[in-house]
């Protein structure tokens, strides 16, 4: 049997960020590699691999099955996150969107201090990331590990929605991917040749076989092996027995957004006075550990389809449109999808009749000022957590959402969505500002882009420097969506590959 005790690194989960970092550090040092991955699943069941299943891994053995703490604004609902366990992490469950948010997002992280991550920078690691259809550009990259492609053939709903957003006084735009983006167009999604195009597939798989990497599947970290001020290692459970391996380098955590600050809280890293209510004892004061989480908020607004319209054979070859509320400053702060069957809260089907044939107009609220926490509830490394985003605390997101709704019904008036809509379900564009509030807590769920737990910045509630060190502990580091400072005004999991390839740089530039 292989001796997995000591290694050069150890990567803590192969999701999104650890992948990354992973086959990076492979391809371009001689360093002997862990990577500890909590998941067993097959990450290339059909489940995984077909774009058009990504949803029913919803609640099975490769979803944690999370959920967000009763939403004080939100009639107390519970709102499932769903989180992949598996190989790829939730690059291998999510819904294959691909959106970089703007270039405001990123030098807005850089002006908090964060030097190295303005758009200037980040922009040749997404390239790196990128193995764009149509080859290199400004804005693309080619020959990179994520296939990445428009959606070819927009269904009629999806045309309907580009339309419907033109005649409204959106421009229609080519590409999604550029700094800033703004009106609408075909979906941009990581597929390559009809197959999910994944942290797993594309900077794994291929790198499986290296002997300087031992992946250990079905194996979950419990704690970090602290001596003094210097992580040395980690103590993990697999198959039911304890075990532990120990890194000559460096430890890097990237088990995502509630699990990585998990970590760091049984570990003893964590605001003192919360490890010491629930029996932890405190190895090192910081305070920011599983604060600062933010999410997107969305909600469908449910548009019943004319009779003889066909719904049958549709699938997600959609469209997007970003826009502004009244809120926004630079970056588009809402975002439309509309795909071709209703996804909504068990609220507003207990209300409504979901009408049988109907699609949904998503809309995103993609510059959220809300945030929250996770919170450990007990000492237990399996123990539940208090996830808690607080949506719709701040009072501009209840203000810019209840622009969102209004922005959808206005798209459904318009010509092309009108001519194949019979009603829109519990609204109409005559609802007042009451009545939108009233579905808004009907209706919002989670777009499942928690981030921000371990939030990079030079302030004392901060959690990571600009290197993604953990401040005030030596050969320790965390790179994936928590980092985060604030939410990108895209989808994450772009973002999230860019960290692992901003982290494996700084690796590399430090590796002997
Ligand atoms: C259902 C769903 C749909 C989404 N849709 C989109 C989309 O369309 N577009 C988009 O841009 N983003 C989407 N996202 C968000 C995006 O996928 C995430 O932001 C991103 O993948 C997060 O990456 P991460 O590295 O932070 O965490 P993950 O990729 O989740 O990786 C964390 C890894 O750590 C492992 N782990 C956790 N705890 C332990 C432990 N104790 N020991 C060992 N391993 C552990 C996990 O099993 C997992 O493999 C979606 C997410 C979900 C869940």
């Amino acid at each position: 049997m292989k001796n997995y005790k000591q290694f050069d690194y150890i990567i803590i989960g192969a999701g999104t960020s650890g992948c990354v970092i992973a086959r990076r550090l492979l391809d371009h040092t001689n360093a002997t590699v862990l990577l500890l991955e909590a998941g067993d699943g097959d990450p290339m069941a059909d489940v995984t691999t077909d774009p058009d299943k990504w949803y029913m891994s919803f609640g099975t053995n490769i979803d944690y099955r999370y959920s967000y703490a009763p939403q004080p604004f939100l009639n107390n609902r519970v709102i499932p996150v769903p989180r992949g366990k598996l190989l790829g992490g939730s690059s291998s469950i999510n819904g294959l969107i691909w959106a970089r948010g703007s270039h405001a997002d990123y030098d807005g992280w850089a002006a908090e201090g964060n030097e190295s991550w303005d758009y200037q920078s980040v922009l040749p690691l997404f390239k790196r990331v990128e193995d764009w259809e149509g080859g290199e550009t400004a804005y693309h990259g080619q020959g990179g590990p994520i296939h990445v492609e428009k959606v070819k053939n927009p269904n009629y709903i999806a045309s309907a929605l580009i339309r419907a957003a033109a005649s409204f006084g959106l421009p229609i735009v080519d590409d999604m991917s550029g700094p800033n983006p703004y009106g609408a167009g075909a979906l941009v999604r990581n597929v390559k040749n009809g197959k999910r195009s994944s942290a797993y597939t594309g900077y794994l798989l291929p790198v499986l076989h290296n002997p300087n990497l031992t992946v250990i599947t079905g194996s979950a970290v419990t704690k970090l092996i602290l001596e003094g001020s210097k992580c040395m290692g980690v103590k993990f459970i697999k198959d039911g027995q304890q075990d532990s391996a120990y890194a000559a380098s460096e430890v890097i955590l990237s088990a995502g957004s509630f699990d990585s600050p998990r970590i760091l809280m049984l570990s003893g890293i964590g605001d003192p006075d919360e490890l010491s209510a629930v029996g932890i004892k405190v190895a090192h004061g910081l305070r920011g550990v599983g604060k600062n989480m933010q999410d997107h908020p969305n909600l469908a607004i449910l548009a019943e389809l004319k009779k003889g319209s066909a719904t049958d054979g549709l699938d997600l070859q959609i469209s997007t449109v970003f826009a502004k509320s009244s809120y926004a400053t630079y970056s588009s702060d809402l975002m439309f999808i509309a795909p071709p069957f209703p996804l909504t809260t068990p609220a507003v089907a207990e209300k409504y009749p979901i009408p049988q044939k109907c699609f949904s107009i998503i809309s995103c609220l993609m510059l959220s000022e809300s945030r929250g926490y996770v919170k450990m509830l007990s000492n237990s490394p399996f123990g539940p957590l208090e996830i808690q985003p607080n949506m719709f605390t701040q009072t501009a997101d209840l203000k810019a959402m209840v622009e969102a709704v209004r922005i959808a019904l206005n798209f459904s008036e318009q010509p092309a969505l009108k001519e194949i809509t019979q009603k829109i379900v519990g609204l109409s564009p005559l609802s007042s500002d009451k009545e939108i509030i009233d579905y808004i807590k009907l209706a919002t769920a989670s777009y499942w882009h928690p981030i921000g737990t371990c939030r990079m910045g030079r302030e004392e509630t901060d959690v990571v420097d600009a290197k993604l060190k953990v401040h005030g502990i030596e050969g320790l580091r965390v790179a994936d969506a928590s980092i985060m400072p604030k939410i990108t005004s895209g989808n994450t999991h772009a973002p999230t590959l860019m960290i692992g390839e901003h982290l494996a740089t700084d690796l590399l530039a430090t590796d002997v």
